[in-house]
């Protein structure tokens, strides 16, 4: 799969990419990740790739001429998405459908954002990592990047442990415990010691469906609610997720995201 990134900040992509799961799938080629530098781009000796918003206001907007050149050039795997928090949110589905898309492109802004004809007429859609706004687009790129590449088949060691995780089954992930069996008198329940696996496995599905009840019950809701298997399950097992701390900010106003313009 390839995957081409274009930002005027590639070293950070690179890097990260080195130290991340992704460096190694490029070396098993399993990814061909493509890092390109907008600023190469540049039509000018100080290789300026922004200027500053027609109508007024603070702050700088990355020019359409780099990026329109970098990607006439290039020519980066479609679709190609413009990252930024106006777009639709990626989640472990897209994730898989970016996959299943065989190769993508992600286009980092940075300053106040990106000259409006460039998501018009340049890229196919804008990809979101949450409502809340980061100064750039590279971070949210490492984010694709590694919930992506994780899913190329080859690219996890044991590909079932893709399957068992969070969201793959539509609920959060069982909790996970390694030796010691008692760390500092907590000890690790019972059952997962007891060498009964079919008792483990549906151990585990009660805690996961207990834990997705407790933290994101409209998982739950999305997947149509319980079956009776899953009603019988919590009965015989007692959640473990109930006594999790859970923090909560003094200034919690649970109101939408308000400063995504900022
Ligand atoms: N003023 C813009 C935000 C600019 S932030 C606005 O209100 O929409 C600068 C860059 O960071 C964006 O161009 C985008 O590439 C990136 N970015 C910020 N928040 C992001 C998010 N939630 N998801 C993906 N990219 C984001």
């Amino acid at each position: 799969m390839r995957v081409d990134v274009l930002t005027i900040f590639p070293e950070m992509i690179v890097e990260f990419a080195s130290h991340s799961l992704i460096g190694r799938a490029q070396q098993q080629s399993l990814i061909e990740l493509r890092v390109h530098d907008l600023r190469d781009a540049s039509d000018d000796v100080h290789r300026t790739v922004d200027d500053s918003p027609f109508g007024g206001g603070a702050g700088m907007v990355l020019k359409p001429g780099p990026i329109f050149d970098t990607v006439e050039r290039e020519q980066p795997p479609r679709p190609l998405f413009l990252l930024g928090p106006g777009g639709r949110t990626l989640d472990q589905q897209l994730a898989r459908d970016l996959v299943a898309a065989g190769g993508f492109s992600l286009l980092c802004g940075r300053y106040e954002g990106i000259d409006a004809r460039v998501r018009e007429h340049l890229v196919d859609d804008e990809l979101s990592i949450g409502d809340y706004v980061l100064s750039g687009g590279e971070v949210a790129a490492m984010v694709v990047l590694e919930s992506v590449g994780r899913l190329v088949p080859g690219v996890m060691g044991n590909s079932t442990s893709a399957d068992d995780e969070s969201f793959s089954s539509g609920l959060l992930e069982y909790p996970q415990y390694t030796r010691p069996a008692d760390f500092r008198g907590w000890a690790v329940p019972d059952v997962l010691r007891s060498g009964d696996h079919a008792k483990v496995r549906r151990w585990r599905r009660a805690q996961a469906l207990w834990k997705t009840m407790g933290y994101r019950p409209e998982l739950i809701e999305a997947r149509g609610g319980l079956s009776d298997d899953e009603h019988s399950l919590l009965q015989e097992f007692p959640s473990l997720a109930e006594s999790l701390p859970v923090w909560t900010p003094q200034s919690s106003s649970g109101s939408a995201p308000s400063d995504l313009d900022a």
